[in-house]
């Protein structure tokens, strides 16, 4: 199969592909799907604690504010910065971190970089007056960004941090929230905003024996310079002398393997899938361009990208990266949909085609750069690009070259059998080890209002989940009929992207010209009608990608569900560009109506 040509392929070779990849799935697929990884919490809730920011006590806060938002990542600053230009002076951020940044506080591993161009990634660039020094930025330069908009747009004045919103209950005679926190005490707003992220709980895997294990171990989200030295760019000088296991290889994995095996006497990484990792060709801003770039530039560049990886036409890419030169794999995944600029009959066959070529070209860089051939086999990736989230690397393949670092396949023990006090098993083999470090990901979707952990009642004391019963009810994904100035930011009945921070800025803008508007008109009160809701819904059905199929052909990840895809009907399947566009015009022609 590796010397599989692409420029031949033929039907034949299809059919090969195709009976390899769902061979490779079937190994994968477990019966307990998602059940099989188990929360950060109780007795595990250790893997779960704010490392880096002391938990200071402070008196409850009972007051009144005219807007709270919560989340204190990108989409939680951005909104805070859109409601300051909307003339909201009295503004609290509320967080459960110690500060601002979001994933950018929490994750801070050895290595950790956005795999996103940091020019069109990092927003607001040009109103705090900065250029990224790096084509894809460190994880420590973006946080240092979170913080700089923090400040300029006085973010800070009233925040609450390491505070957890409990409860959220409508008060319609005062036309305003009460706002419940586990710090005790509550406090009312008129507008609440909640950006509480999608992928932020850390999550492990339902190993038997996990709590036997007597070493150390960690979760990457939750970094122990402390234990291991070192700093977010690597010389983890501790790690001298000891055996250390990584657990995962997905984007995070791929990021910290190379520092542990430069400094750990010895690294075991336990693989159940690999993951695809491309050409990364990482280099400093050219400081000439910085000086040449005119105002302007970087929406130019955040819309060009946009575009392009979304389907769209450009006449010029002016990414150019391992995003944008893949942007029709990742518009089938995303919307189930084929190029449509190709005749219908080559349609399906051509985007398999050129889907297969990418990802024989990912494996044949794993034996250009792998020494030893069955380490080689076993790092291919045998699944279509867009079953994983793509990686790239100039670094992770090569750290196998050392003759310091084990790759330990557990594909077909469905990852690792047991932990012991001392080791780690699969199948017969022990692995004896000093410390484990789990990059196993995070709950998807558990932070906010859908999954439960943040009630939120309504106008005449409906629930929020009530309403939403038979699935999420909004216009445009933002606010919904009988919850009035209660704002959602995230993917729900809006469109996504893959840098979902720009997704986010048309979020935050939208919110601050809808309360700007109703200031100006002197209204109180915010929220859709009914029969806007219903018409939203009615698009959301008509438009909704359903890519069903491609994902239940793919590799078991938080993608499908751990191999139980559902249909999502929760996008708006014209795509963000589109998307943004529809909010403009609405915003232009007569929308607010609808809602106040
Ligand atoms: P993932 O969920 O992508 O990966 C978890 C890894 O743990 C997988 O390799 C998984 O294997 C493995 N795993 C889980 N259970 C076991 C087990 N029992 N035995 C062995 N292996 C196991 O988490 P990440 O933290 O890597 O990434 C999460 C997301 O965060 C990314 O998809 C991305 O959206 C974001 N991210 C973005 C970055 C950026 O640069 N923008 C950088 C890093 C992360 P399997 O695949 O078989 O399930």
């Amino acid at each position: 199969m590796s010397a599989f040509i692409p420029h031949r392929l033929k039907p034949a070779d299809l059919d090969a592909l195709r009976a390899r990849y769902r061979a490779e799935r079937d190994r994968r697929i477990r019966p307990d799907g998602a059940t099989q990884y188990q929360r950060a919490a109780g007795e595990f809730g250790y893997y779960a604690a704010d490392p880096y920011t002391e938990r200071v006590s402070r008196d409850p806060v009972e007051d009144r504010v005219e807007a709270v938002v919560i989340g204190g990542g990108f989409g939680g600053l951005l909104s805070g910065v859109r409601l300051r230009q909307a003339g909201v002076r009295s503004l609290r951020m509320i967080d459960e971190a110690g500060d601002f940044g979001g994933t950018w506080y929490w994750n801070r591993y050895p290595g950790i970089h956005c795999d996103i161009e940091a020019t069109v990634y990092m927003p607001l660039l040009e109103e705090v007056g900065y250029v990224p020094q790096w084509r894809y930025a460190p994880g420590e330069e973006i946080r240092q960004h979170c913080i700089a908009l923090a400040k300029k747009f006085d973010l800070y004045d009233d925040v609450l941090f390491h505070t957890r919103v409990v409860d959220l209950k409508w008060d319609d005679s005062q036309e305003e929230w009460t706002v419940t926190t586990d710090r005790g005490g509550s406090f009312k707003s008129r507008y609440v905003v909640i950006s509480s992220g999608t992928l932020s709980q850390p999550k492990l895997p339902g190993i038997p024996g996990i709590e036997d294990f007597q070493g150390h171990t960690f979760h990457t989200s939750r970094w122990d310079y402390g234990y291991t030295g070192g700093d977010q760019n690597g010389g983890l000088h501790k790690l001298a002398g000891k055996k250390v296991a990584v657990v995962g290889t997905g984007a995070t994995g791929i990021q910290v393997v190379p520092h542990l095996a430069r400094d750990a006497e010895h690294l075991y990484v336990f693989q159940r899938t690999p993951s695809s990792v491309d050409v990364r060709d990482n280099r400093r801003t050219d400081p000439e361009w910085a000086a040449s770039l005119q105002p302007g530039w970087q929406q130019e560049r955040m819309d060009n990208f946009l575009t392009i990886v979304t389907g769209g036409y450009a006449e010029h890419d002016l990414i150019a990266d391992g995003w944008t030169g893949t942007a029709k794999l990742q518009r089938q995944m995303l919307t189930g949909s084929v190029d449509p600029n190709l005749p219908a009959a080559e349609r399906e066959y051509l985007d398999e085609l050129a889907d297969f070529r990418k990802m024989d070209e990912i494996r044949a860089r794993v034996d250009a750069v792998v020494e030893d051939p069955a380490t080689a086999e076993a790092l291919k990736p045998w699944y279509r690009y867009m079953c994983k989230r793509p990686t790239f690397s100039d670094h992770y393949l090569q750290a196998f070259n050392s003759p310091g670092v084990t790759l330990v396949d557990t594909a077909d023990t469905g990852g690792i059998t047991r932990m012991t006090a001392t080791s780690i098993v699969v199948g017969d083999t022990e692995y004896e080890v000093d410390c484990v470090i789990f990059a196993t990901g995070f709950e998807v979707g558990i932070s906010g209002v859908i999954s439960g952990t943040l009630p939120v009642t309504g106008r005449g004391g409906l629930p929020l989940l009530g309403h939403w019963r038979n699935g999420p009810r909004s216009l445009h994904g933002f606010y919904s009929h009988g919850f009035p100035n209660l704002f959602h930011l995230g993917s729900l009945q809006n469109a996504a992207s893959v840098n979902f921070v720009h997704v986010l800025q048309e979020q935050a803008t939208h919110i601050g010209a809808l309360v700007a508007e109703a200031t100006a008109r002197g209204v109180g009160k915010i929220e859709p009608t009914a029969e806007a809701e219903e018409r939203w819904i009615a698009t959301i059905r008509e438009t909704a990608p359903v890519n069903v199929d491609f994902q239940a052909e793919c590799t078991p990840g938080y993608y499908n569900g751990e191999g139980n895809p559902r249909p999502v009907n929760n996008s708006y399947g014209p795509g963000p560009v589109a998307f943004h566009d529809l909010l403009r015009r609405w915003r232009t022609e007569g929308g607010f109506d609808e809602v106040m």
